[in-house]
């Protein structure tokens, strides 16, 4: 099909959900994608941070043709090598305690949601059920985690929400305190805001909301679905603030590219959700397991988070270099960051990008958003500044 085919085909069978660029994809090798015209372009987006092996990565094509060929899908009523091997693998990696799997980032919420809720039903009784969330976070589109959601576009029609979350200003600590009552029983954060804008959250704020929690039994539940699986440089984010969530949730880069989430709970609320609590048929399954542990075993190793750091900074240095009046900041941390630019430029300055072969993501209301594949080299990294210099 031409690319005017499949927009068309587009239009005409699927729901109008998304606003698309002007680009069918159809093939990518590391961080380089093709259209179906032909055109090649830098992936700065890894699908929106999910192929954190880049594109055709060998070792995890294999490992899933592998799979394909002896078992897929199994249901979890049975057992299956795969998903001990990848729950295994994240629990040696953070000293958590034990993992739920289920599909998406949204699914991998709820299921922290319900986590929190239970664990604090069970201690406490009921009524100490609220969760706190930030203004300017994203955890999901389904019901419950639009309204964990901090961004009042996403409270709307589609009434009514599930009940009992409240927001305070990411780094006020005062407003923190104040709703850290009896009705909590647990603060929800992601460390960077990823969709919110790329925005990382000031240090002491989340070591002293951390350490409240710890005070007021209150469980710190980190939404690290897009900062997750190496993205900033360390496995998961929360790692470089120093702290111990009590509970995690990830999808994204989990699987480089197959659906798969996870929470992963502490020792302490690892057995909350026992049989018959909680549930999905997909969730676990071997085919996205397996891709799972292959991600693991790769960026688990500290050359590899470290070269994840080192192409973060030539990348924002690079940026930077240009002293571009156009851009105002650039901040996140290893290869998710944000660049800042005038709020009425950012539509124009991302076409241009893409017709100098450059895919970039955006966030909030200012930033162009990097999220390239973890892999991506160096010389891909230069095209992309190459054109950025055209650009910017
Ligand atoms: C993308 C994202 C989600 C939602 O994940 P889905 O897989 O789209 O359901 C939740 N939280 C954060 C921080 C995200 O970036």
């Amino acid at each position: 099909m031409t690319f005017e085919e499949i927009k068309k085909g587009e239009e005409t069978y699927l729901m109008h959900t998304y606003g698309r660029f002007p680009v069918a994809l159809e093939r990518g090798q590391g961080a380089t994608l093709w259209d179906t015209e032909g055109k090649s372009y830098v992936d700065l987006t890894s699908g929106i941070g999910v192929n954190s092996l880049g594109h055709n990565h060998g070792a995890l094509t294999e490992a899933l043709a592998g799979q394909a060929h002896k078992l897929m899908h199994a249901c979890n009523l049975y057992y299956t090598e795969p998903m001990v091997d990848a729950a295994r693998m994240l629990v040696e990696a953070t000293g958590m305690g034990k993992v739920f799997f289920c599909n998406s980032g949204a699914e991998a919420n709820e299921g922290m949601i319900k986590l929190a809720r239970k664990y604090s039903f069970d201690r406490y009784g009921a009524g100490r059920s609220k969760i706190i969330t930030l203004i300017q976070s994203f955890h999901g589109r389904t019901v419950t985690t639009l309204k964990a959601t901090g961004q009042e576009k996403f409270h709307q029609y589609f009434f009514p929400f599930t009940e009992g979350f409240d927001y305070v200003e990411a780094g006020d600590l005062a407003a923190m305190k104040e709703k850290l009552d009896d009705s909590v029983c647990a603060v929800m954060i992601e460390l960077i805001q990823g969709e919110g804008g790329v925005l990382p959250l000031p240090r002491d704020f989340v070591e002293e909301t951390a350490r409240l929690c710890r005070e007021k039994d209150i469980l710190l539940l980190a939404d690290e679905v897009q900062t997750g699986i190496g993205r900033t440089g360390s496995l998961f984010c929360y790692e470089q603030y120093g702290i111990r969530p009590d509970v995690i949730s990830m999808a994204k880069g989990l699987g480089g590219g197959v659906p798969i989430g996870a929470v992963l709970a502490a020792a302490k609320c690892a057995d909350v959700l026992g049989p018959g609590t909680h549930g999905t048929t997909f969730g676990g399954n071997p085919l996205c397991c397996t891709a799972a542990k292959t991600v693991l075993s790769v960026v688990n190793r500290p050359e590899f988070l470290a070269s994840v750091r080192e192409k973060g900074e030539y990348l924002k240095n690079g940026i930077l270099a240009l002293h571009s009046p156009k851009v105002k900041e650039v901040r996140g941390m290893g290869l998710m960051l944000g660049v800042v630019v005038e709020k009425e430029e950012r539509a124009q300055l991302v076409t241009a990008l893409r017709e100098r072969g450059v895919l970039v993501l955006t966030a909030g209301e200012s930033a162009i958003r990097l999220l390239p594949p973890l892999v991506i080299t160096k010389e891909e990294l230069d095209r992309a500044l190459g054109a950025m210099k055209e650009v910017f």
